[in-house]
């Protein structure tokens, strides 16, 4: 029997115990990367969040689906069907096609993952994959009379769905008046969406497929209804996002399948809160865009970025600094340096203490059923290092279980490795270089080499080795 894990459910905006539709399982559909860019520690932030909910959820015993998706067509520049497709800019700009573009990103996204330990879902599914899936569905909510035809597009009609608010908590008789967005004539109403692209507004459209309603492409809210209904049926357990697709794409979401289905959509519906700098969101447009290529170049180990991450509550916003990473990266070598004094200390003369690892095991997993508080339960992990009272091969074993949601990756830290404190000297050389800074260039790779490390420039930039 799984533990009981609590969440807080926008819709509704409580917190609740889950409840799956199935006993010990349940199925996690995650909104993923538009691939015509890179995704920035912003966008990290709630993949991190998502693999932390993973974790979380099959350490409290649940069998879990997780599926994401990419989105490689129809995600247009304005979440509201305004602007040009994302995939076809980002082709004029790089002169490639959109396969081409996607695959590219896709490849750089999930490479990102992996430094910051973030499993890849069981099920990654591209929309391209499932033009006819969405077919299906739109010609399924023309028949019920949820869908009509305007201008060349096929539109759902959001008058005839009574909740749509209920996600997002709109006022939609504000918005009937069209408060929020710009009233496309061709719509019934402000808050209707685009379900097919027939007649495209672009020359030479790259991306279309015949359709009942003539060539044309997908809008980007009906993606995610087939895909999420493709692999996880009608009636899922939990959607997660980031907080920005509450009152579009979530509630758009919603709208078509529960309209389609005649059935609850998603039981739970998890949001990850923004990382901003100052009072901005960190955004692809405007304002500071930061990769985690970057974070690396300086120095830090991707994982401090996973560190800095769980110091917060997922669902409020985070702020970005480099001296909060800089903390984070020196927490997470406390805790390293703890685990390899505890790895080598021998066991001979200490005694154990099995009930207290137990109350610490079943603390941390308190806290982070709790609604994922891993801040609350990071100070469980500082207290078992600091617990005398254990033995030392207790303390790594702890740490090593714990580990299997912290995701530092525990069990293969081993001495051999270069210390985050070398690999920040090495950044700080790449940054002297670049400024052509070359005295204070020389003068850290001086220290790097008094500490017996030896750093040499490969084509893949500067590599450090022990001497
Ligand atoms: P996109 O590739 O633009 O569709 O965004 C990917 C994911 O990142 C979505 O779930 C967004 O909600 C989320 N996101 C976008 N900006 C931020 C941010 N500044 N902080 C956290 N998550 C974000
Ligand atoms: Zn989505």
């Amino acid at each position: 029997m799984p533990e009981t894990v609590r969440l807080y459910n926008t819709l509704g905006r409580s917190l609740e115990p889950l409840q799956p539709i199935s006993d010990g399982e349940l199925s996690v559909y995650c909104c993923g990367p538009t691939v015509y860019n890179y995704q920035h520690i912003g966008n990290l932030r709630t993949y991190l969040f998502e693999d932390l909910l993973m974790r979380t959820l099959r350490r409290a015993g649940y069998n879990v689906k997780h599926v994401m998706n990419i989105t490689d067509v129809g995600h247009l520049v304005s979440d509201a069907d305004d602007g040009e497709d994302k995939m076809l800019l980002a082709s004029k700009r790089e002169g490639k096609n959109s396969h081409e573009i996607a695959e590219y990103y896709t490849s750089v996204f999930f490479e990102h993952c992996a430094w910051l330990n973030i499993k890849r879902p069981d099920i990654v599914c591209k929309a391209t994959d499932h033009i006819q899936q969405m077919i299906d569905l739109i010609v399924s909510l023309e028949k019920k009379g949820f869908a009509y035809q305007s201008g060349g597009n096929v539109y759902f009609d959001v008058q005839k769905f009574e909740n749509y608010g209920e996600l997002a908590l709109l006022d939609t008789s504000a918005l009937k008046a069209g408060a929020r967005i710009e009233v496309d004539s061709q719509k019934r109403s402000p808050l209707d969406f685009v379900l097919w692209f027939t007649k495209s507004k672009f020359e030479n459209q790259e991306l279309q497929w015949d359709s009942p309603w003539g060539r044309g492409y997908p809008g980007w809210h009906i993606e995610c209804s087939a895909m999420a209904m493709e692999y996880l049926g009608e009636s899922f357990d939990i959607h997660c996002g980031g907080i920005d697709h509450i009152p579009v794409h979530h509630s758009n979401e919603i709208a078509q399948s529960e309209c389609a289905s005649g059935k609850r959509f998603a039981r739970h519906w998890l949001h990850g809160g923004f990382l901003v700098i100052g009072k901005e969101k960190m955004a692809k447009s405007g304002g500071e865009f930061l990769k985690l290529d970057l974070l690396k170049e300086r120095g830090f180990d991707p994982l401090s970025y996973r560190m800095f991450c769980l110091s917060s509550s997922y669902r409020g916003e985070l702020s970005w600094s480099w001296e909060a990473l800089e903390a984070a990266s020196n927490t997470l070598r406390k805790i390293k340096t703890a685990v390899l004094d505890a790895k080598d200390d021998g066991d001979a003369t200490q005694s154990s203490n099995g009930q207290r690892v137990q109350e610490l095991k079943d603390e941390f997993d308190s806290r982070i059923f709790n609604d994922l508080n891993f801040p609350s339960a990071m100070a469980i992990v500082h207290e078992s290092i600091g617990d005398t009272t254990l033995s030392s091969s207790e303390r790594v074993a702890l740490l090593e279980d714990f580990d299997e949601v912290l995701g530092f990756g525990i069990s293969e830290w081993s001495r051999d490795e270069v210390p985050d404190a070398i690999l920040l000297l090495a950044g700080k050389r790449e940054e002297a270089r670049k400024s052509k800074d070359w005295s204070a260039a020389d003068s850290f790779r001086d220290e790097i080499i008094a500490e017996g490390y030896e750093i040499k420039d490969t084509a893949d930039g500067p590599k450090v080795t022990k001497v």
